[in-house]
């Protein structure tokens, strides 16, 4: 029998070594998760540090996935967020401080038309949770609470669902991103390449001429 399937959003992030080259190979692992298939990857953009703003700048991108859907929202989104605890640690994330450098950071953004706030399993729990007691206590919360004040996860997004209305929003991601733009400035966020399906890597945008 055919395996009911979901559509998922990751936000993937990096400013460590070679953050371009490590969200390509963070997205052929997402693609060989079991069950899933690759359905769209948004430009690659260099966005400047948010919260701690004294480290190097960041790349951000977001994939749209088609993973199982499992027995029941609840489960299958908190199956996905183990899956991508594991991929993160397998890219050598350490404990780090919130908001600082990290090799990889990804992201539950949506899961297909689910709300949930629920608890996280042991394994699924932030290697970072030891160091900061409040983060232990924290939820899977799905979609993503902070998706509306992050123009590195809006401008991404935008290019793959513009015309999404995440589940409990009053509006598009493409009009959150607008607003966020106007908050933020444009020259937070800066598209830099574009994916190549085939062989699966990025290509580079020519340079922004002056003026
Ligand atoms: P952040 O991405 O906020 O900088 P982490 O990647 O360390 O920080 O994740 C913080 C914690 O948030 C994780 O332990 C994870 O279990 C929890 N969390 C809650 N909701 C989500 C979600 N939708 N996607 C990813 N992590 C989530
Ligand atoms: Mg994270």
């Amino acid at each position: 029998m055919a395996q009911r399937r979901v559509r998922a959003y990751i936000g993937l992030g990096a400013n460590l070594g070679d953050a371009g080259g490590t969200l390509r190979a963070a997205i052929h692992a997402l693609a060989a998760l079991p069950g899933t298939r690759l359905v769209a990857v948004s430009r690659l953009y260099a966005t400047d540090p948010v919260g701690v703003i004294d480290q190097p700048e960041f790349r951000n991108a977001v994939t749209a996935l088609d993973v199982p859907a499992g027995p029941d929202p609840a489960t299958g989104a908190t199956f996905l967020l183990v899956a991508l605890k594991g991929i993160e640690i397998a890219f050598g994330r350490q404990a780090r401080r919130r908001w600082g450098p990290r090799e990889l950071d990804l992201d539950l953004l949506v899961f297909g038309r689910a709300r949930l706030a629920i608890d996280r399993p042991a394994a699924g729990r932030s290697i970072d949770a030891d160091r900061d007691p409040a983060r232990a206590a924290r939820l899977l919360v799905v979609p993503h609470p902070e998706i509306a004040e992050r123009l590195f996860v809006l401008a991404p997004l935008a290019d793959l669902a513009e015309g999404l209305v995440p589940p409990g929003w009053g509006e598009t991601v493409g009009s959150a991103r607008r607003r966020r733009e106007i908050a933020e400035g444009s020259t937070t966020v800066r598209p830099i390449a574009t994916w190549d399906r085939s062989p699966g890597t990025w290509r580079e945008l020519p340079a922004p001429g002056p003026g």
